[in-house]
C-alpha cells in the first residue's frame, strides 16, 4: 500500500500571546517589540479593533453580516469577529468550513464558491451543516443537486457577474453568471431550494459606492425577469479601508447606497446579506519587520510578497508603517521614502512603495506595517524557507482610521 498523506502547506501560526498569562491587559506593540526583540515577522493582531469593525459593521448593515473567512482565518482573528457579533461565515473551501465548525460548532456557514468538489459539498452538508451553495452554472446546480439526496432542500445562490467596477481586484472575469442565465437559473433552482438567493461581489477594496446601486439594480431585473421567489439578496463583499493613499469613503455612505437601492426594488421579501471581509480584519492586523540591511532608499526586511506583505508587491499597496527602536523615544520624523525589498531570493520579492520612515532607519531596526490584517496573514507561503513568524494579541488602535468608527 502506498502512502498517502495530506498536509496543510502553512501551519498554523506560532502563538505566544502573552509574556504574563497571569496580566490580563493585553501588551502593546511596543512593549512586545522591547521584550521579544523578535528575529521573525511579528504578527500584531488587534482583537479589540477587530471586534468593533464588526460591530460597526453590524449596526450599520440593515441585514444579515457573513464574514468572507479567506481574508483572514487565523482563529485569534475569528475569536475577535465573534465577540463582535459575527455569527455567519463564508467559506470557500471544505478547510474552512472545518475550520469554522471546530472553533463555533453554532455558526451559521455558507458555502459561497461558485465550483466546488462534489466531495466538499458532501462532507460540508452531511458533517458540518452547511445547507446555503453558491453557483453561477448550470454545471454546479446539476452537481449540488446530484450529490445531496432527492429530498434535500438547500438554499441555492446565484452569483451574478458584474460590469466593471471601481475596484481594486475585480473578480467578474473569473466567477458570475450573465443577467440571462442568472435568470434561467433562478428558475431551476426554485424547486428545489429550500431557500433561494442571488449575490454578487463588486470586486475587493471597491471605493465606489455607487457600484452597489448599479449591482443591485442588475439583480432586481434579473430576479424579476426568473419569475420566481427569492428571499435573499446578497450584496457581497468589497469595502474598502484607508491606506496611506487611499481615502475611501466612510463605510456608512456605501451603506446608505445600498440601503436607498434596496428601497427601490421594492420587493420586501428578499432579506439583505453582506460578505465583508477586508472592512473587518485590515486594521485588526500588523506585521513587525526588522531591517537587516539598507541600500540607500531600499531596506531587506524580513518579511515580504511570499510572507505577510504579497500585496505590497504585484498590486503595489502602500501600508502605514512606523519605526521602532527600543528604548528610544526619539526616533525622527517619517520624512523619507524607502521601498522594501522581502527575505526570498526572488526579485519579484519586491515592494516599492514608498513607505515613510525616518531617513536615518537602518539595520537592526523594526518596522511596524499596519492595515495587514486582510489578505496578509492569510496569503503567506514557505517559499525560500522563510515561513516562520510570531503571533501576538496587541491593544494598540489601528494604524488608520478605518471599520472601527462608528457609522
Ligand atoms: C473575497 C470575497 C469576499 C470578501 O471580499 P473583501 O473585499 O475582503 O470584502 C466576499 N465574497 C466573496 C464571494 C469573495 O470572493
Amino acid at each position: 500500500m502506498s502512502l498517502i498523506q495530506s498536509r496543510a502547506v502553512v501551519e498554523p501560526l506560532v502563538h505566544r500571546l502573552s509574556l504574563r498569562p497571569d496580566e490580563p491587559k493585553l501588551p502593546s506593540v511596543d512593549e512586545m517589540v522591547a521584550a521579544l526583540r523578535p528575529a521573525e515577522p511579528m504578527h500584531c493582531i488587534r482583537p479589540g479593533v477587530i471586534a468593533a469593525s464588526a460591530f460597526a459593521f453590524r449596526h450599520g448593515f440593515k441585514g444579515e453580516v457573513l464574514y468572507a473567512v479567506k481574508c483572514n482565518p487565523e482563529p485569534t482573528v475569528l475569536r475577535a469577529l465573534w465577540e463582535g457579533g459575527i455569527r455567519h461565515f463564508d467559506c470557500a473551501s471544505i478547510s474552512e468550513v472545518q475550520l469554522v465548525r471546530r472553533l463555533f460548532p453554532g455558526a451559521e456557514i455558507h458555502f459561497m464558491h461558485p465550483v466546488k468538489s462534489r466531495l466538499a459539498i458532501r462532507e460540508a452538508w452531511d458533517l458540518h451543516h452547511v445547507r446555503d451553495f453558491v453557483l453561477d452554472s448550470e454545471e454546479e446546480l446539476e452537481k449540488i443537486l446530484a450529490v445531496l439526496e432527492p429530498d434535500a432542500r438547500p438554499g441555492l445562490f446565484v452569483r451574478i457577474g458584474l460590469p466593471e467596477t471601481g475596484a481594486s481586484i475585480n473578480l467578474s472575469k473569473k466567477f458570475g453568471a450573465t443577467p440571462d442565465l442568472a435568470a434561467r437559473l433562478l428558475a431551476m433552482a426554485r424547486g428545489r431550494a429550500g431557500r433561494l438567493g442571488v449575490a454578487f461581489h463588486v470586486g475587493s477594496q471597491c471605493l465606489e459606492p455607487e457600484a452597489w446601486r448599479t449591482a443591485i439594480r442588475l439583480s432586481g431585473e434579473v430576479i424579476r425577469a426568473s419569475g420566481v421567489r427569492v428571499e435573499v439578496l446578497d450584496v457581497g463583499g468589497g469595502f474598502p479601508v484607508a491606506y496611506p493613499d487611499m481615502d475611501p469613503p466612510a463605510l456608512g455612505a456605501f451603506l446608505q447606497v445600498i440601503d436607498e437601492a434596496y428601497a427601490e426594488l421594492d420587493m420586501p421579501g428578499v432579506k439583505l446579506w453582506a460578505e465583508p471581509g477586508r472592512a473587518l480584519v485590515a486594521g485588526g492586523g500588523s506585521v513587525v519587520v526588522q531591517v537587516q540591511l539598507r541600500k540607500e532608499a531600499m531596506l531587506y526586511i524580513n518579511d515580504g510578497v511570499y510572507g505577510a506583505l504579497a500585496d505590497a508587491g504585484a498590486l503595489n499597496f502602500r501600508f502605514p508603517t512606523r519605526l521602532i527602536r527600543p528604548g528610544h523615544n526619539d526616533v525622527g520624523a517619517p520624512d523619507a521614502a524607502f521601498g522594501f525589498f522581502g527575505p526570498t531570493c526572488d526579485a519579484l520579492d519586491v515592494m516599492e512603495g514608498p513607505f515613510m520612515l525616518p531617513a536615518d532607519a537602518k539595520e537592526g531596526d523594526w518596522i511596524e506595517i499596519g492595515q495587514v490584517g486582510a489578505y496578509g496573514t492569510s496569503l503567506r507561503t514557505a517559499f525560500n524557507g522563510f515561513d516562520r513568524a510570531l503571533l501576538v494579541e496587541v491593544a494598540d488602535p489601528a494604524m488608520l482610521e478605518t471599520g472601527g468608527k462608528p457609522v
